[in-house]
């Protein structure tokens, strides 16, 4: 990568830390780089869309404003680069502050203990990539029910689609069905904007008919240039409240032609501690019309093993949390063994969600856990423009190469 490509800040409180990692920096061959000593000199760099820096390494120790209540303000600025953060404090404070700006979804490269190494430095660097596809993120605003009623009506919610791939060899097998909103004002809206008010209105039936029927529509187009990919879709447990949902969706898939066991419902974990009497039934009937089903975000819940193994799911997809950084965390790789430990031992499939970085990847491949996911391999993307994905996949992976084609039993 061209060094000079990163545009970098240093933002810390001691001129003397900030001259010694300029140094360093510049040994490494990084040449744009500039200085802050306090948040809101930063903040006001970062509002100049023609000197925001796409890399900052960031103290958290800072008198006026602290590194934790500046990531607050980043986020606030719809900040898109990426992180490093820096600190004299103990490496739990540390995994604690990258989990925080993580829950804000800003890129994370990882942490440096004081006093950073060149070495340490130039590692986390090196995984710095130019977001690949700026989506132009909505205010997080929130919406109210009749503008999600209009837009589920007229048509503005699409399908993005997010690659999953074998570990073994990188072929891919399916994608998972994510939703947005196309807005007219306010650009592409992510779900957690919107679900959650379609499921306190009664509107998360007609959301995931929407959803279902233009996945299952595509699942066809891609069938027919020889593309067969199982398909993930969301479903939230207020979808399955009716005991006509099995029906409506066997209906469904029929009149669209696509198999059953060609779609795989994912269902939250931490949704299943509910009261199950009605979605159990539910989700026993729907396995017995040979949809597949799958336990999401495994790992965030508190389902006990009698749940799971009363629970007739096929797959189980590992939260992101515990996926990326395992390799160097201790604490995420032994929640991350024992969720993958379990999910072999009832016979489920195992997909590792948040594959972010190299690192992830190479970690995951080595686990034993059967499926990755995550923006290292793909991010989530509109399905015209997934042949020009696997296009380049097959250049990361060329043992993924032609096998896309080949059926799935
Ligand atoms: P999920 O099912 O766990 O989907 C994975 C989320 O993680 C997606 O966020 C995806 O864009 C994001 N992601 C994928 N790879 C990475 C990675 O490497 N790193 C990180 N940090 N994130 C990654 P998204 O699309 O914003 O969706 C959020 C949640 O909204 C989904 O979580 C799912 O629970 C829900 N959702 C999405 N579509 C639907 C839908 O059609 N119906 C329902 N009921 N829920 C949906
Ligand atoms: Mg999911
Ligand atoms: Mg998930």
């Amino acid at each position: 990568m061209n060094n000079s490509a990163i545009n970098i800040l240093l933002l810390d409180d001691e001129q003397f830390m900030l001259k010694l990692l300029r140094r360093m920096l510049e040994n490494l061959g990084y040449t744009q780089v500039s200085t802050c000593d306090n948040g809101h000199a930063a903040l006001e760099l970062i509002s100049h869309p023609d000197d925001c820096p796409n890399l900052i390494l960031l103290d958290l120790n800072m008198p006026k404003m602290d590194g934790l209540e500046f990531v607050r303000h980043l986020v606030d600025q719809h900040y898109i680069g990426s992180l490093i953060l820096i600190s004299g404090e103990d490496e739990r404070m540390l995994l604690a502050a990258e989990k925080l700006a993580r829950a804000h979804k800003i890129t994370v490269l990882g942490h440096l203990q004081k006093p950073a190494s060149p070495e340490g430095l130039a590692s986390l660097i090196k995984k710095w990539a130019a977001p690949l596809q700026i989506e132009p993120r909505a205010e997080k605003k929130v919406y109210d029910a009749d503008e999600v009623r209009a837009a589920i009506n007229k048509g503005e919610l699409v399908n993005y689609y997010q690659p999953k791939v074998l570990t073994s060899t990188g072929r891919l097998v399916g994608v998972e069905t994510l939703v947005r909103w196309r807005h007219p004002r306010d650009g592409i809206v992510f779900p957690d904007q919107f679900i959650s008010v379609a499921e306190a209105h009664g509107l998360i039936d007609d959301l995931a008919r929407a959803v279902l029927t233009g996945a299952f529509a595509q699942f066809k187009l891609w069938e027919d240039t020889g593309l067969m990919l199982r398909l993930a879709v969301n479903l939230s447990m207020d979808n399955l409240t009716s005991l006509d949902f099995p029906d409506e969706l066997a209906g469904l898939a029929a009149s669209a032609g696509v198999p059953p066991q060609m779609v795989e419902l994912e269902v939250t974990e931490t949704r299943l501690m509910e009261d199950l009497r009605i979605p159990l039934e539910i989700l026993t009937r729907l396995r017995l019309k040979r949809f597949r089903l799958s336990i999401d975000d495994f790992g965030t819940g508190n389902s006990t093993l009698a749940q799971l193994r009363d629970l007739p799911f096929d797959e189980l997809k590992i939260d992101q949390s515990f996926v990326h950084g395992a390799l160097e965390n201790e604490k995420l790789r032994a929640m991350f063994d024992s969720s993958l430990g379990l999910a072999k031992q009832l016979g489920m499939e195992v997909v590792a969600e948040g594959v972010e970085d190299r690192a992830d990847w190479d970690f995951v491949r080595k686990s034993g856990c059967d499926i990755a996911q995550g923006y290292f391999i793909a991010r989530p993307m509109p399905a015209a423009d997934l042949p020009a994905w696997i296009q380049s996949w097959q250049k990361v992976c060329p043992a993924s190469f032609n096998q896309a084609h080949i059926a799935i039993p």
